[in-house]
Protein backbone atom coordinates (compact mmCIF):
# COMPACT_ATOMS: atom_id res chain seq x y z
CA UNK A 1 0.00 0.00 0.00
CA UNK A 2 1.10 3.73 -1.02
CA UNK A 3 1.04 6.26 1.93
CA UNK A 4 -2.16 7.71 0.19
CA UNK A 5 -3.19 4.32 -0.03
CA UNK A 6 -2.63 3.91 3.64
CA UNK A 7 -3.73 6.73 4.86
CA UNK A 8 -7.42 6.83 3.00
CA UNK A 9 -7.45 3.60 4.39
CA UNK A 10 -6.78 4.91 8.23
CA UNK A 11 -9.63 7.60 7.69
CA UNK A 12 -12.31 4.72 6.12
CA UNK A 13 -11.25 2.64 9.43
CA UNK A 14 -11.75 5.48 11.87
CA UNK A 15 -15.01 6.67 10.16
CA UNK A 16 -16.88 3.27 11.35
CA UNK A 17 -15.35 3.39 14.49
CA UNK A 18 -16.34 7.39 14.91
CA UNK A 19 -19.24 7.80 12.06
CA UNK A 20 -20.55 10.83 14.49
CA UNK A 21 -17.13 12.73 14.90
CA UNK A 22 -18.03 16.32 14.14
CA UNK A 23 -16.96 19.84 15.34
CA UNK A 24 -17.64 19.50 19.53
CA UNK A 25 -18.09 23.33 19.22
CA UNK A 26 -21.93 24.44 19.55
CA UNK A 27 -23.13 27.21 16.78
CA UNK A 28 -25.30 27.93 14.57
CA UNK A 29 -23.88 30.36 12.12
CA UNK A 30 -20.11 31.24 10.90
CA UNK A 31 -20.54 33.91 13.31
CA UNK A 32 -20.85 31.75 15.93
CA UNK A 33 -18.34 29.38 14.96
CA UNK A 34 -15.96 31.98 14.60
CA UNK A 35 -16.36 33.00 18.26
CA UNK A 36 -16.44 30.04 19.55
CA UNK A 37 -13.27 28.62 18.04
CA UNK A 38 -11.54 32.15 19.20
CA UNK A 39 -12.56 31.43 22.88
CA UNK A 40 -11.18 28.07 22.64
CA UNK A 41 -7.65 28.67 22.47
CA UNK A 42 -6.03 27.29 25.85
CA UNK A 43 -9.21 26.04 26.78
CA UNK A 44 -11.30 22.75 25.95
CA UNK A 45 -14.83 22.78 23.63
CA UNK A 46 -16.79 21.18 26.24
CA UNK A 47 -15.87 24.46 28.84
CA UNK A 48 -16.53 26.85 25.69
CA UNK A 49 -20.23 25.39 25.23
CA UNK A 50 -20.45 26.45 29.16
CA UNK A 51 -20.60 29.87 27.96
CA UNK A 52 -21.69 30.53 24.32
CA UNK A 53 -24.97 30.07 24.89
CA UNK A 54 -25.24 33.15 27.29
CA UNK A 55 -23.16 34.92 25.15
CA UNK A 56 -24.59 34.26 21.76
CA UNK A 57 -28.01 35.31 23.49
CA UNK A 58 -26.78 38.59 24.96
CA UNK A 59 -24.64 39.36 21.87
CA UNK A 60 -26.56 37.38 18.70
CA UNK A 61 -24.46 39.18 16.10
CA UNK A 62 -21.11 41.36 15.30
CA UNK A 63 -22.44 45.03 15.87
CA UNK A 64 -23.92 43.61 19.25
CA UNK A 65 -20.64 42.25 19.78
CA UNK A 66 -18.72 45.59 18.71
CA UNK A 67 -21.03 47.51 20.83
CA UNK A 68 -20.40 45.63 24.46
CA UNK A 69 -18.80 46.90 27.61
CA UNK A 70 -15.62 45.23 28.24
CA UNK A 71 -16.19 44.63 31.65
CA UNK A 72 -19.72 42.47 30.58
CA UNK A 73 -17.66 40.59 28.30
CA UNK A 74 -14.79 39.54 30.34
CA UNK A 75 -17.58 38.43 33.15
CA UNK A 76 -18.86 36.44 31.23
CA UNK A 77 -15.41 34.97 29.64
CA UNK A 78 -14.14 34.63 32.96
CA UNK A 79 -14.99 30.20 33.09
CA UNK A 80 -12.11 29.98 30.42
CA UNK A 81 -9.22 31.75 31.36
CA UNK A 82 -7.23 34.83 29.83
CA UNK A 83 -10.95 36.53 29.57
CA UNK A 84 -9.27 39.88 29.07
CA UNK A 85 -7.47 38.99 25.84
CA UNK A 86 -10.54 37.14 24.83
CA UNK A 87 -12.67 40.10 25.58
CA UNK A 88 -10.51 42.44 23.43
CA UNK A 89 -10.40 39.79 20.28
CA UNK A 90 -14.03 39.66 20.47
CA UNK A 91 -14.74 43.12 20.73
CA UNK A 92 -12.14 43.82 17.96
CA UNK A 93 -13.95 40.85 15.74
CA UNK A 94 -16.90 42.49 15.95
CA UNK A 95 -15.94 45.73 15.29
CA UNK A 96 -14.12 44.46 11.86
CA UNK A 97 -17.09 42.31 10.95
CA UNK A 98 -19.11 44.83 11.09
CA UNK A 99 -16.85 47.95 9.82
CA UNK A 100 -14.99 45.59 7.57
CA UNK A 101 -17.55 42.93 5.78
CA UNK A 102 -21.20 44.13 7.06
CA UNK A 103 -21.07 42.39 9.56
CA UNK A 104 -20.44 38.77 8.15
CA UNK A 105 -17.36 36.72 8.37
CA UNK A 106 -15.28 36.64 5.68
CA UNK A 107 -15.12 33.71 3.55
CA UNK A 108 -11.05 33.87 2.85
CA UNK A 109 -8.69 32.48 4.76
CA UNK A 110 -6.27 35.60 3.85
CA UNK A 111 -9.54 37.82 5.26
CA UNK A 112 -9.55 35.61 8.50
CA UNK A 113 -6.83 36.06 9.52
CA UNK A 114 -6.62 39.46 9.72
CA UNK A 115 -8.81 39.24 12.38
CA UNK A 116 -8.09 39.81 16.01
CA UNK A 117 -7.34 36.71 17.87
CA UNK A 118 -7.45 34.77 14.47
CA UNK A 119 -4.97 32.31 13.37
CA UNK A 120 -4.47 30.11 10.36
CA UNK A 121 -6.53 26.80 12.95
CA UNK A 122 -8.95 29.06 13.75
CA UNK A 123 -9.42 30.10 10.08
CA UNK A 124 -8.96 26.51 8.77
CA UNK A 125 -11.95 24.98 11.59
CA UNK A 126 -14.48 28.27 10.53
CA UNK A 127 -13.90 27.37 6.54
CA UNK A 128 -14.53 23.55 6.87
CA UNK A 129 -17.03 23.18 9.10
CA UNK A 130 -18.89 26.79 8.50
CA UNK A 131 -18.43 26.93 4.68
CA UNK A 132 -17.91 23.78 3.49
CA UNK A 133 -14.02 24.64 1.95
CA UNK A 134 -11.46 21.52 2.68
CA UNK A 135 -9.56 22.45 5.43
CA UNK A 136 -7.03 20.58 7.72
CA UNK A 137 -7.27 21.31 10.97
CA UNK A 138 -4.10 20.37 13.06
CA UNK A 139 -4.62 20.85 17.22
CA UNK A 140 -2.77 18.42 19.59
CA UNK A 141 -4.95 15.59 18.80
CA UNK A 142 -4.25 15.44 15.02
CA UNK A 143 -0.58 16.53 15.75
CA UNK A 144 -0.01 13.84 17.70
CA UNK A 145 -2.19 10.59 15.75
CA UNK A 146 -0.56 11.66 12.65
CA UNK A 147 3.13 11.29 13.95
CA UNK A 148 2.14 8.20 15.77
CA UNK A 149 0.53 6.98 11.77
CA UNK A 150 3.92 7.74 10.59
CA UNK A 151 2.29 10.55 8.23
CA UNK A 152 4.76 13.32 9.95
CA UNK A 153 7.62 13.95 11.93
CA UNK A 154 6.67 17.41 12.19
CA UNK A 155 5.82 19.23 15.20
CA UNK A 156 5.07 22.68 13.10
CA UNK A 157 1.31 22.72 12.46
CA UNK A 158 1.31 24.18 9.46
CA UNK A 159 4.22 21.01 8.14
CA UNK A 160 2.10 18.64 9.98
CA UNK A 161 -1.30 20.18 7.80
CA UNK A 162 0.88 20.18 4.52
CA UNK A 163 1.95 16.46 5.23
CA UNK A 164 -1.82 15.75 5.80
CA UNK A 165 -2.49 17.16 2.39
CA UNK A 166 -0.15 15.42 0.47
CA UNK A 167 -1.76 12.15 1.70
CA UNK A 168 -5.48 12.80 1.97
CA UNK A 169 -8.03 13.76 -0.83
CA UNK A 170 -9.16 17.51 0.19
CA UNK A 171 -12.61 15.52 0.34
CA UNK A 172 -11.63 13.86 3.59
CA UNK A 173 -9.87 16.85 5.06
CA UNK A 174 -12.06 18.80 7.71
CA UNK A 175 -13.80 15.45 8.49
CA UNK A 176 -11.00 13.27 8.75
CA UNK A 177 -9.66 16.17 11.39
CA UNK A 178 -12.66 15.18 13.30
CA UNK A 179 -12.66 11.79 13.41
CA UNK A 180 -8.74 11.81 14.03
CA UNK A 181 -9.59 14.50 17.06
CA UNK A 182 -12.34 11.98 18.21
CA UNK A 183 -9.90 9.24 17.88
CA UNK A 184 -7.34 11.11 20.06
CA UNK A 185 -9.69 11.35 23.01
CA UNK A 186 -11.23 7.91 23.28
CA UNK A 187 -8.39 5.32 22.41
CA UNK A 188 -4.82 7.11 20.90
CA UNK A 189 -4.61 9.15 24.31
CA UNK A 190 -1.31 11.15 24.85
CA UNK A 191 -0.57 9.71 28.21
CA UNK A 192 -2.28 5.85 27.76
CA UNK A 193 -2.71 5.00 23.82
CA UNK A 194 -4.94 2.07 24.18
CA UNK A 195 -3.22 0.11 21.38
CA UNK A 196 -4.54 -2.90 22.39
CA UNK A 197 -8.14 -1.98 21.45
CA UNK A 198 -7.56 -0.31 18.64
CA UNK A 199 -8.43 -1.66 15.51
CA UNK A 200 -5.93 0.07 13.13
CA UNK A 201 -2.81 -2.06 14.43
CA UNK A 202 -4.81 -4.86 13.99
CA UNK A 203 -5.56 -4.14 10.51
CA UNK A 204 -1.69 -3.19 9.84
CA UNK A 205 -2.31 0.61 9.43
CA UNK A 206 -0.40 2.06 12.24
CA UNK A 207 3.26 1.40 12.91
CA UNK A 208 2.90 2.96 16.56
CA UNK A 209 5.76 5.79 15.52
CA UNK A 210 7.24 7.12 18.92
CA UNK A 211 5.76 4.44 20.90
S1 LIG B 1 -2.37 1.62 17.35
FE1 LIG B 1 -1.89 2.87 19.16
S2 LIG B 1 -0.65 4.57 18.36
FE2 LIG B 1 -1.71 3.65 16.61
S3 LIG B 1 -3.60 4.85 16.40
FE3 LIG B 1 -4.08 3.05 17.64
S4 LIG B 1 -3.87 3.75 19.76
FE4 LIG B 1 -2.80 5.24 18.44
Amino acid sequence: MSGPQRAAAVDDELALLHPDAHCALIHSSPFQLLIATVLSAQTTDARVNTVTPALFTRYPDAAALAGARREDLEEILRPLGFQRAKAGHLLGIGAALTERFGGEVPRSREELVALPGVGRKTANVVLGNAFGVPAITVDTHVGRLSRRLGWTTAKDPLRVERDIAALWEPQRWTDGCHRLIEHGRAVCTARAPRCGECSLLTAGLCPQAGL
